[in-house]
C-alpha cells in the first residue's frame, strides 16, 4: 500500500480524541492544551480503570469509545535506577501498552495517532546535536537500553502502520521535560525536580549550604511540558511523515546554570558545593530540532519563566508531594 496522504490543517474541534496517560506529566499537559484549543470530546482512563497491558480491555475500550485520534502518552517511565533495576518490566510493559493501543487503533481506523518516545532511543555516542537520522546507527546507553528498544519498536510500528494501512500516524521524541505535574519524589525524580526540591528545602529549613553531585559542567536540554504539549498539538495538525520528530528547545545549559537559576528563583542565598567525586554522566545531550522548525514550531517558554511556574506548582502541591 502507498504511504498515507494527510492534508495539514486544523482538526475538527468536535472530533473525539483519546489521550492515553492523561494524569502523567505529558498527558496532563496535552489534555490542557486540547481543552484550551476548544476540543469538546476528549476521552481518557486512569490505569486503574483501563490497564493498557490488558489487550482485551483495550480492544473493548476502542470498540466502545471509537476515538478518531489518539495521543499515546501512557508508558512505564522511570529514572536511571529504576530502568537499570527493572529492565524486563520497562521492556515488556511498554511493548504491551504500545502494541495493544496501536493494534486496537488500527482495527478502528484511528486517523491521527501520535506516539511519544524519548531521546534515549539514540545511540550513546551519537553526534551532537542529535539528528533524527542517528536512529539505529550505534549502541544504546546500557542503563536504559530495554526501555529504548521498546520505544524504537513503537517508532517502527508507526512506520509499519503507515506503509501497510495507509494511516497518517506520527512519532515525536521529546528531550528532557519539566513542569507542573513533574515527579518530585526524593528517590525517583530527574535532575531538575531533584534540584528544585533540594534548594527549596534548604530555604525552608534555613540551611546555608547545598551539595550537588558531579562538577556541574554537563550540558542538558530542558523543555517545559506546556511547550511539549503545544508541539504535539502542532504536529498532529501540521506534520506528516514516517520519521520521528525530535522535540526540544535546540539549546542546552549546564547543570550549574540550572542550579544557579533555581537558587535565584527560590531565594537561596547560601553556598553551593559540587561533589566532584560523584559521576557526571554524559557531557552533553542536545537534540537537533531542525525538522521540528521546518514543520513550523519552535519552543516559546524560557527556562527562568518555566522554572518559576514549576516551582509555584511545587509550592502549591507541596503537602501531597512530600508525603
Ligand atoms: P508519567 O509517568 O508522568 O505518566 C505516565 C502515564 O502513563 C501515567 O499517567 C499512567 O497512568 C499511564 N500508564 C502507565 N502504565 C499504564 C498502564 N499499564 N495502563 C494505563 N496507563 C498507564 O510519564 P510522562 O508523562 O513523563 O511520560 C509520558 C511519555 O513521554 C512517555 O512515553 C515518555 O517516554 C515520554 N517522555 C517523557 C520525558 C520526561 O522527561 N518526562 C522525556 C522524554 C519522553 P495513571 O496515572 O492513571 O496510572
Amino acid at each position: 500500500m502507498a504511504e498515507p496522504s494527510f492534508t495539514p490543517g486544523p482538526l475538527d474541534r468536535s472530533d473525539r480524541v483519546y489521550i492515553a496517560g492523561h494524569r502523567g506529566l505529558v498527558g496532563s499537559a496535552v489534555k490542557r492544551k486540547f481543552e484550551a484549543e476548544g476540543f469538546t470530546d476528549l476521552v481518557s482512563r486512569t490505569s486503574a480503570e483501563l490497564d493498557l497491558k490488558d489487550r482485551a480491555a483495550v480492544f473493548d475500550f476502542f470498540a466502545q469509545e471509537r476515538p478518531k485520534h489518539v495521543v499515546l502518552a501512557a508508558a512505564k517511565v522511570g529514572g536511571i535506577l529504576a530502568n537499570n533495576t527493572y529492565p524486563h518490566d520497562f521492556l515488556s510493559e511498554n511493548l504491551q501498552i504500545q502494541v495493544n493501543v496501536m493494534d486496537a487503533a488500527v482495527e478502528h481506523g484511528v486517523e491521527r495517532l501520535v506516539f511519544l518516545g524519548s531521546s534515549c532511543i539514540y545511540p550513546k555516542l551519537a553526534e551532537q546535536p542529535i539528528h533524527e537520522d542517528a536512529l539505529l546507527t550505534g549502541h544504546l546507553e546500557p542503563t536504559n537500553d530495554a526501555y529504548a528498544i521498546a520505544k524504537i519498536a513503537g517508532i517502527l510500528q508507526v512506520q509499519a502502520v503507515r506503509r501497510q494501512h495507509g494511516l497518517p500516524w506520527i512519532s515525536a521524541m521529546p528531550t528532557n521535560l519539566y513542569g507542573p505535574g513533574d515527579n518530585f519524589s526524593p528517590t525517583g525524580s530527574h535532575v531538575l525536580p531533584a534540584l528544585i526540591r533540594r534548594y527549596d528545602e534548604a530555604v525552608r529549613d534555613g540551611v546555608d549550604r547545598v551539595e550537588n553531585w558531579g562538577t556541574g559542567t554537563p550540558r542538558r536540554e530542558f523543555l517545559h511540558v506546556d511547550d511539549m504539549a503545544a508541539a504535539v498539538f502542532h504536529l498532529i495538525e501540521h506534520y506528516d511523515g514516517p520519521d520521528q520528530v525530535n522535540v526540544g528547545t535546540g539549546s542546552d545549559v549546564t547543570i550549574r546554570e540550572i542550579a544557579e537559576t533555581i537558587a535565584k528563583v527560590v531565594g537561596f542565598e547560601g553556598e553551593t558545593v559540587w561533589d566532584t567525586s560523584k559521576p557526571d554522566g554524559t557531557p552533553q545531550k542536545l537534540l537537533d530540532v531542525s525538522k521540528l522548525a521546518e514543520a513550523g514550531w519552535t519552543a516559546q517558554i524560557g527556562l527562568e519563566d518555566g522554572l518559576r511556574s514549576t516551582i509555584d506548582w511545587f509550592h502549591e502541591n507541596a503537602d501531597s508531594i512530600r508525603q
